[in-house]
C-alpha cells in the first residue's frame, strides 16, 4: 500500500495548501507599501479571528515567546501572581513567572483534571497582580474554564489581569474576549491557523496597556509598547516573518471563505469543526473500550487516550505511523508511555477523522487485540456523533 504522511499532532498541524503557496510567493521587503498593506490587513483579520476590539500584535517567535512577553511586560519583580496549572504548559507559566522574579501562588491539579472555581476564588488575593492560565492544556487534553475565571475576577472586584495561553484554545473554543474581560490571549501559528511554526499573536486590553506603564521587568525585543507603536504605522518593530504573515493572511481568508466570507462566522465554524471531530474521536475510542485521560473536561483541540492496561502508549503511536503514516503524539514528560494524543485543531475534516478512526480499528484488532472488538465499532460510534451533530443539529 502507498502511505501518505498525515499529521494528527497538536502543533505543528497540517498545512493549508493556499497558505503554502502564499508563503512561497512572499518575496517582498518589509519596509514597503506592499508589506504595510499585507500587515495591516492581517492584523485586522486577526482581530476578527480572536474576536476582540483590543489591539492584536504579531511576534516573530513560537508561542512561548508571547507567553514570556506577557510576563515581562505586565509584571515587576516581587509581584504576587496566580498560576492555574493543569499540566506541562501550566508548569511553563510557573517557570516563566519565576524567571521574571514574580512570586507565583500555584494551583496545581493532577494531570487529566482541571481546577474548580472555588479553588481559584480561595487563591485569589487582594494583591494578586495577574492570573496566568491555559484555555486548553495540550499536554493532558483538558479544557479549563476561562469564562468562569474571568467572571470571578469581575465578581470579586479583583484588579488582577487575566492572561490566557490560548495557543490551542483559539480556533477550538468559543471565547467572548471583550465581554468576559480577557486582558491577554495568546495564539501560535502552528496550531489552529494551519501554517508552520514561528509566529505568535496576542491581543492586549486597555487595562493591560495601562499596567505596562508601571511594570518594571526588563524587556527589549519583546517590548509590546514598541510593537504596538510600529503596528499603528503598519509595520513591525524588527524584521517580521514576512512569509508566515503572508501564509497567515491566506489561512484567515480560507477560514472566512468557509463561512461566506465572514471571518467571525468562519472562526465559529472552525471551533464547531474541532468540537465535532473531538466528539467523534471520543466516541470512537470509547467504543473500542479505551478510556479517556480527561473525561470530565475534555478539550476540542486534542484528545488524550489511555492505552489498555500494561501496554505502552508508544505502541499505538508507532503502529499508526508505521502502517498508515498517521502521526499522532505520545504523552509529554512523565506522561510518556501513559497516553496517546490525537489533535483536532486546524485543517482537519470529516474525511481525515473517519480515516484515522478506521486505522485505529486495525491497531485495536491486530496490535492491541482488544477483547470483544469487531470491525466497525468505533466507526459506527463516530458516524452517529457526526449524524447527530452535523446532519441533524446543523453544527
Ligand atoms: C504549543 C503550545 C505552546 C507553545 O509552544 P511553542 O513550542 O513555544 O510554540 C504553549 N501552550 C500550549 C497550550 C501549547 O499547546
Amino acid at each position: 500500500m502507498l502511505r501518505k504522511t498525515r499529521l494528527f499532532t497538536p502543533g505543528p498541524t497540517p498545512l493549508l495548501p493556499a497558505a503554502q503557496f502564499a508563503m512561497a510567493a512572499a518575496d517582498i521587503h518589509h519596509r514597503t507599501p506592499e508589506f504595510r498593506a499585507l500587515y495591516q490587513r492581517v492584523l485586522e483579520q486577526l482581530k476578527a479571528f480572536v474576536g476582540t476590539q483590543n489591539d492584536v500584535l504579531l511576534m516573530a517567535c513560537s508561542g512561548t515567546g508571547a507567553m514570556e512577553a506577557s510576563v515581562s511586560n505586565l509584571t515587576s519583580p516581587g509581584d504576587r501572581v496566580l498560576v492555574l496549572s493543569a499540566g506541562k504548559f501550566g508548569e511553563r507559566w510557573v517557570a516563566l513567572t519565576k524567571a521574571y522574579g514574580c512570586n507565583p501562588d500555584v494551583i496545581k491539579v493532577p494531570y487529566g483534571s482541571t481546577f474548580s472555581l472555588d479553588e481559584v476564588r480561595a487563591a485569589l488575593k487582594p494583591d494578586t497582580r495577574a492570573i496566568f492560565m491555559q484555555a486548553t492544556e495540550t499536554s493532558t487534553a483538558v479544557r479549563n474554564d476561562v469564562e468562569g475565571v474571568a467572571k470571578l475576577i469581575k465578581e470579586t472586584g479583583s484588579e488582577a489581569l487575566l492572561v490566557v495561553d490560548g495557543i490551542t484554545g483559539l480556533g477550538t473554543t468559543h471565547f467572548d474576549i471583550d465581554a468576559w474581560g480577557v486582558d491577554v490571549i495568546i495564539g501560535g501559528s502552528q496550531k489552529a491557523v494551519m501554517i508552520p511554526p514561528g509566529l505568535a499573536y496576542l491581543s492586549v486590553s486597555e487595562r493591560a496597556w495601562a499596567a505596562m506603564e508601571h511594570s518594571k521587568n526588563p524587556r527589549y525585543y519583546f517590548d509590546l509598547r514598541r510593537e504596538r507603536k510600529s503596528a499603528k504605522a503598519g509595520e513591525s518593530a524588527y524584521t517580521p516573518s514576512v512569509a508566515l504573515i503572508a501564509g497567515l493572511g491566506a489561512a484567515l481568508d480560507y477560514i472566512a471563505s468557509q463561512a461566506g466570507g465572514d471571518l467571525a462566522a468562519g472562526r465559529e465554524n472552525l471551533v464547531n469543526n474541532a468540537e465535532t471531530i473531538a466528539a467523534m474521536m471520543r466516541a470512537a475510542v470509547q467504543a473500542l473500550g479505551l478510556k479517556l485521560f480527561a473525561p470530565d473536561s475534555p478539550a476540542a483541540a486534542v484528545t488524550a487516550v489511555l492505552p489498555p492496561e500494561g501496554v505502552d502508549s508508544g505502541v499505538v503511536v508507532k503502529e499508526l505511523k508505521g502502517r498508515f503514516a498517521a502521526v499522532i503524539t505520545n504523552g509529554q514528560g512523565e506522561m510518556k508511555g501513559q497516553i496517546f494524543r490525537i489533535a483536532h485543531l486546524g485543517f482537519f475534516d470529516y474525511m481525515d477523522t473517519i480515516a484515522l478512526i478506521g486505522a485505529l480499528e486495525h491497531v485495536a484488532m491486530h496490535t492491541l487485540k482488544l477483547p470483544g472488538f469487531t470491525y466497525g465499532k468505533a466507526l459506527t460510534a463516530a458516524q452517529q456523533v457526526f449524524a447527530d451533530r452535523v446532519l441533524t443539529a446543523g453544527k
